[in-house]
């Protein structure tokens, strides 16, 4: 455990870490690590994003965009203090369902909050960016047939999927 802290600590850029709300906990910082300008991972208690500067312009604090991608983000650490990291992350690694299902309900919960918070996300922007993750979530089809799922009112979240929206408000 102690080596992932020191890793992590190695990754972060140099812009100074966002620092979180209470509310958002477990996670405490959102803070710039080595990917591309679009990228966005969790290892609790931190968010890693490309480029903070930006991600920050496109989500100013408490918009409906920053709280909905916080939320899905949130998700994942939930299900890592749950699980334990070193578990999540081989797992994550290694298994596509898991992987699939983990992503699957984090964008679940970014659509939906941003939605209830008044900001429409397009369903091609879910489709494409779902299609994106490597190794891959699922088959290009079952991308499809889910998000449109989502859109259609049919997807029906697992309950404490549905708690972690409804304690949002
Ligand atoms: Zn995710």
């Amino acid at each position: 455990m102690k080596s992932y802290i020191v890793l992590l600590l190695l990754l972060i850029g140099c812009n100074i870490p966002h620092k979180l709300d209470d509310k958002w906990e477990p996670l405490t910082h959102v803070v710039e690590g080595p990917g591309g300008s679009g990228w966005v991972t969790t290892i609790s208690p931190f968010v890693f994003v490309g480029d903070l500067e930006k991600f920050l312009e496109k989500r100013p604090v408490d918009s409906a965009p920053y709280n909905s991608i916080l939320l899905h983000e949130r998700w994942h650490a939930l299900t890592q203090e749950e699980m334990g990291l070193e578990e999540f992350l081989l797992k994550y690694a290694t298994n596509q369902k898991f992987r699939w299902e983990q992503e699957r309900l984090g964008w679940y919960l970014e659509i939906e909050l941003a939605m209830r918070q008044g900001h429409w996300i397009d369903p091609r922007i879910v489709k494409s960016g779902l299609k994106k993750y490597t190794p891959s979530l699922a088959s290009d089809s079952e991308i499809d047939e889910w998000v449109d799922s989502v859109y259609n009112g049919s997807f029906v979240p697992p309950p404490g999927i549905k708690a972690l929206l409804d304690s949002f408000e």
